[in-house]
């Protein structure tokens, strides 16, 4: 990795050796480091986290979920992209965008991993922005509701 101004001296930060089936890879931090899993808030030692994708200077980041609640989301997710419907003509959400101008995607429900709909990208970063389920929308609409002149 090149130095530059922006990575200078971040190459020298502590880290280790972790062996994989296929590949040696080198992580960040300490081999007794621990980490709360994003999802069960469990804190498990770095083994209990898949290696990520390496950051600029080539060394290994880690999976912010834990090995159990990662593999979990994956069978799911590979589930849900085998039984698919068919893509729709517009989005579902009801804005009106097509494709081809517009991509959808397939918005599914994180706890029970089932495809709720067809969404464009606005559609379905803006769910996520209100927390991706009725409470936060119900904020937000309440809000605008309350303040709004008209
Ligand atoms: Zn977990
Ligand atoms: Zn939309």
């Amino acid at each position: 990795m090149r130095e530059t101004i922006h990575n200078r001296g971040k190459q020298d930060r502590p880290y280790f050796i972790r062996k994989s089936k296929n590949e040696d890879f080198e992580v960040l931090g300490k081999e007794t480091d621990k980490y709360k899993c994003k999802e069960c808030k469990t804190v498990y030692n770095q083994k209990e986290y898949h290696i990520a994708q390496n950051d600029n200077f080539g060394r290994a980041r880690l999976k912010t979920t834990c090995k159990t609640c990662y593999n979990h989301d994956r069978n799911i997710r590979r589930h849900m992209e085998k039984n698919l419907p068919p893509i729709s003509l517009e989005c579902e959400a009801g804005c009106g965008r097509k494709p081809p101008k517009h991509t959808l995607y397939n918005d599914h429900c994180k706890k029970t991993g089932k495809h709720r709909g067809w969404l464009c990208q606005n559609c379905n970063t803006g769910a996520g922005h209100f927390g991706d389920n009725i409470e936060g929308i119900t904020r937000i609409y309440n809000y605008l509701k309350e303040r709004s002149f008209i």
